[in-house]
């Protein structure tokens, strides 16, 4: 059913101790740890996505429930909708600033405490639906890359079937030190994850599904084989296999896949469909486009860690737009007094002041509280080490210099604008010199008038003459059979259980 691969590795990195990943400790129990959170009230914004914003469908005093569409795309973007987590009234709608400087409206809804479902919300009986009905449901769901990306899931679908992809990874490679909520999800649902994963497959006319995991993650590969080998029946046809990868930060970056898996440096702009014939999903992502398969669920809630550099981690299933203070305040006596508020993982994370509104987003798998960041405790010494672990070749010492110096255009030659943000050069520096954020920080502002995978194949939203949105929508899919699409997947007759 499965072979394993051993040991793909970029070069570089670092590999997270025992003190910073929490899985490692002896205290740490996964098992009592998931629980829901229901918060008093949403902010939804309506950019949460890599695309253009959405317009809200929602007005001010309208009520609504769990699962219901509360933001469109409008005509001709590359958008996917967004839908509440709870149900309330909305408040409001007014522009916000996210803490990485999107600026669009967002939806703010108070809670009723009633948790009332929309009707669209129930099992789908039977999951026999074609390729081009998934697509439908995914892009339906409002799914985007889980992982950080954002980019919409109906999209790389999209792209993977223009470029005719050979492989469908599975990206379980969540590394960043605190970060666990990809390997709680696996462990609770690793059965969605895998049937996810057919499903996606057939979507985008794959037969070969890799997972890329940690050799380290005993529990979660254990998770994975039994569900595979619970449903194995259902998805005969289909190759599986686990590539391990050892375990380094940052592992799951798609450039640091390319190269590992590969061997291949992609370039500014180029993306694994087209030089690898490879697509690659999110381990969440794969989750929640399964729930919205079966359970007719969008993509409205999801697994977030919350940690502190004190040893505490917790991971919640939290509907999207909670507040982050309302997610500290689920953890008995925490206290954020003194502490620098992180929105995201502690290390490519944001840092904010105002918890109370600065919501989770689609892409928000943990926030954080680390002591105050510190300004240098002693000059650079010039040890090199910094250099020796960014995954993208820099010489960070060298940049931060440069762009702190303000000489942009030589920090440019020298390739500032390939950082990913990863602030392994911070972490790593003995003299505790915050150059992470000041190069990601430069190169995020470069980027943004610069290409990307998602762009520089066609204008906005096209490739050639395929749309990247494309794909049936549910009702008419479902109500008629379509002879003519042959990536019918292989769910004859099975229903959902
Ligand atoms: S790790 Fe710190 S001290 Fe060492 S070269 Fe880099 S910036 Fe300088
Ligand atoms: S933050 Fe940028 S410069 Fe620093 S290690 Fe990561 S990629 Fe390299």
């Amino acid at each position: 059913m499965s072979v394993g691969r051993h040991n793909y590795s970029f070069y570089k990195g670092f590999h997270s101790d025992n003190a910073l990943d929490f899985s490692k400790r002896s205290s740490f129990d996964r098992d009592v740890m998931l629980e829901r959170v229901y918060p008093r009230k949403l902010i939804l914004p309506m950019r949460q996505h890599y695309g253009d914003e959405c317009v809200p469908v929602v007005k001010p005093g309208e009520t609504v429930t769990i699962g219901q569409c509360i933001g469109a795309p409008a005509p001709g973007t590359m958008a996917v909708p967004v839908h509440s987590g709870i149900s309330g009234t909305v408040t409001d709608i007014r522009p916000i600033v996210l803490p990485d400087d999107t600026t669009c409206k967002a939806v703010f809804i108070e809670g009723d405490r009633k948790r009332t479902f929309h009707p669209s919300v129930r099992p789908r009986n039977n999951v026999n639906v074609s390729a081009a009905t998934v697509m439908g449901i995914i892009r339906d769901a409002g799914i985007v890359g889980m992982g950080g990306e954002g980019i919409p899931t109906i999209v790389k679908l999209n792209r993977a079937k223009r470029f005719k992809v050979k492989e469908l990874l599975v990206n379980c490679l969540q590394s960043e030190p605190y970060a666990d909520s990809d390997y709680l999800m696996i462990c609770e649902y690793a059965d969605h994850v895998i049937m996810g994963a057919v499903a996606m497959a057939g979507a985008c006319a794959v037969r070969v599904i890799n997972i890329l995991i940690s050799k380290d993650r005993k529990n979660e590969i254990t998770a994975l084989r039994s569900a595979m080998e619970r449903s194995f029946s259902k998805y005969s046809g289909y190759a599986f296999n686990f590539i391990y990868l050892k375990p380094r930060f940052p592992q799951g970056y798609y450039r640091m896949v390319a190269r590992a898996l590969y061997g291949v440096n992609l370039d500014e702009g180029e993306g694994l469909e087209g030089r690898c014939r490879a697509v690659m999903f999110n381990c969440s992502t794969v989750y929640a486009c399964w729930n919205a398969i079966a359970e007719s669920m969008p993509l409205c809630s999801r697994t977030v860690s919350i940690s502190t550099e004190d040893g505490l981690l917790r991971n919640v299933i939290a509907p999207i737009g909670t507040p982050v203070s309302e997610l500290f305040d689920t953890v008995n006596g925490i206290s954020t007094t003194s502490k620098t508020i992180v929105w995201g993982n502690c290390f490519t994370g944001l840092q904010i002041d105002n918890p109370d509104v600065t919501p989770i987003i689609k892409t928000t798998s943990g926030v954080c509280l680390i002591t105050k960041i510190q300004d240098a405790t002693a000059p650079c010494t010039g040890c090199g080490r910094c250099a020796d672990v960014c995954p993208m070749g820099l010489e960070p010492d060298k940049l931060y210099r440069l762009i702190n110096g303000g000489h942009e255009n030589a920090a440019a030659k020298f390739n500032a604008e390939r950082c990913i943000n990863c602030s392994a050069c911070s972490y790593i520096c003995p003299s505790n010199i915050s150059m992470g954020s000041v190069i990601g920080g430069f190169a995020a502002a470069k980027r943004k008038k610069s290409s990307y995978p998602y762009t520089a194949v066609g204008d906005r939203q096209w490739v050639d003459d395929i749309s990247l949105l494309s794909a049936d929508t549910v009702k008419t899919s479902e109500s008629r059979t379509k002879k003519s699409d042959s990536l019918t997947l292989p769910f004859e007759g099975w229903e959902s259980e």
